[in-house]
């Protein structure tokens, strides 16, 4: 940790980006306190925390705790509401997040990318693009470990991909990655940032470090994006999926390019959708810049059938293509899943009941030829889907149902989508789990 200017440091919250971040400063001989309010004395991360010395604090967010602190590193999802971060502010205290550490911890480059959607799936084909072109990589984030986890160990060969989201980034000061990339920007998590503004600020931190020896990787088919990278220093590195880039990533009809030079035929990409297809030039550019090779990226793009519940190809039964986009958990990234096919669909759907309705799911379910709904949202879902004319509709319990139902209505060449459009905690712990007992129900068909 070179010239990180605190010495006595207040972590908050200890899910893994707190341990790792105090176990990292600790080893480093700065003073480390834990506070976490769901965390027990009883709890092993907590035991093995104390035996190197850092004091813990669980149960409550006492203020007193504030009285040593000259930091407080925040995990990301504790909102600024907390009274211990407005008792922090009110001291003039700065709050950070982990992924600020990044900057004292390694001197190599790293590419960061962020954006409303397509996080994951652009840091992981970024990461296989420079894998795949003989480019040592780790992946950090959502997907890999915790970035400053990555960041200690990192060889000065190795170039580190992390995956940000505007929490993360609203608690940065000096982080600057050497590849920024700006994929899109949508009116989501705003209950956590207040407004929107609040958003785009916290998204525009990522390239606000930058010098014109960094490069921003950017969205030129979002005028909001454009118009906020005006001023970015850095040189910036535009992507399309609709114009002509010469000085960037971009694709016609049957190929993608990335400046002058035709990178592979669109016919041969196995991931789906216009959603991916911009994901994939950010990528693009992204690893090009860092140094991939083109048949390092032909490898990745002919072989990746997508990240695990993110629109990802699971099995052919039959000529019944199945798909798993448990991620969905709103309707926009069920109208992108839709989106992506030109096949009949069975859309499996439903779940936690966020309070609002389906009404704008309703234009794109044209392609939907059946609903198989579950969950609490199942009702709503339904009229939506009588809205739009799908033809058949039904309601089951469980996933297993779900699936076999699915199968039983299905023809040859349909395609059948697993895409909630809702979270998963009404019936699932996790939407990871929800995507992994469908996989399991469509493996079992056969
Ligand atoms: P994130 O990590 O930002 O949540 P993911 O790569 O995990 O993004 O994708 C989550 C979902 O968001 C996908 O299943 C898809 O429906 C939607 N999505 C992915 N990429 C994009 C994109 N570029 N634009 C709009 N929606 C997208």
């Amino acid at each position: 940790l070179n010239d990180f200017p605190y010495k006595n440091i207040l972590v908050l919250g200890l899910a893994k980006s707190g341990t790792a971040t105090s176990k990292i400063l600790v080893k480093n001989n700065y003073n480390v306190s834990v506070n976490d309010l769901k965390a027990s004395n009883e709890d092993q991360v907590v035991k093995e925390l104390q035996a190197l010395g850092v004091d813990v604090v669980t149960g409550s967010h006492p203020l007193y705790l504030l009285d040593n602190a000259e930091v407080v590193v925040k995990n990301p999802g504790i909102p600024y509401e907390n009274a211990l971060i407005q008792e922090a502010k009110r001291r003039e205290i700065p709050v950070i997040t982990e992924i600020e550490l990044v900057h004292y911890l390694i001197s190599s480059p790293y590419i960061g990318i962020t954006g409303s959607n397509g996080k994951t799936t652009t840091t992981t084909l970024t990461h296989e693009m420079l894998e795949q072109s003989n480019k040592k990589s780790k992946i950090a984030g959502n997907i890999g470990k915790v970035a400053v986890e990555v960041a200690e160990t990192l060889a000065t060969d190795e170039t580190m991909v992390v995956e940000l989201s505007s929490f993360q980034l609203m608690g940065t000061e000096k982080f600057r990655p050497h590849i920024a990339v700006f994929l899109n920007l949508f009116q989501s998590h705003i209950d956590y940032h207040g407004t929107y503004p609040n958003y785009k600020a916290a998204k525009t931190r990522i390239f606000e470090n930058q010098t014109n020896d960094d490069y921003l990787v950017y969205n030129a088919d979002d005028n909001e994006i454009c118009a906020l990278v005006n001023d970015a220093s850095a040189k910036k590195i535009p992507f399309s999926s609709s114009q002509k880039c010469l000085d960037g990533a971009w694709c016609d009809e049957t190929y993608i390019y990335f400046k002058e030079e035709p990178i592979i035929e669109r016919q041969r990409i196995v991931l789906v959708g216009k959603h991916n297809l911009e994901n994939i030039l950010a990528a693009v550019a992204a690893s090009m810049l860092a140094g991939a090779t083109k048949e390092g990226i032909v490898n990745v793009l002919t072989t990746f059938t997508g990240v695990k519940h993110r629109t990802q190809y699971v099995e052919n039964v039959n000529e019944r293509m199945f798909y798993n986009d448990s991620k969905a958990t709103n309707i926009l990234a069920t109208s992108k899943a839709l989106g992506s096919f030109e096949q009949p669909i069975i859309l499996l759907a439903g779940g936690l009941d966020r309070g609002n309705d389906f009404e704008e799911l309703i234009p794109h379910l044209t392609n939907v030829k059946a609903m198989i709904l579950f969950g609490e949202t199942a009702d709503k879902l339904e009229k939506a889907g009588l809205a739009a004319n799908v033809s058949t509709i039904l309601f089951v319990e469980t996933m297993k149902e779900a699936v076999d139902q699915a199968y039983e209505i299905s023809n040859e060449k349909d395609v059948i989508l697993l895409s909630p459009a809702c979270a998963s905690w009404d019936q699932y712990r996790t939407f990871e789990e929800r995507g992994d007992m469908f996989t399991e129900a469509v493996h079992t068909l056969k």
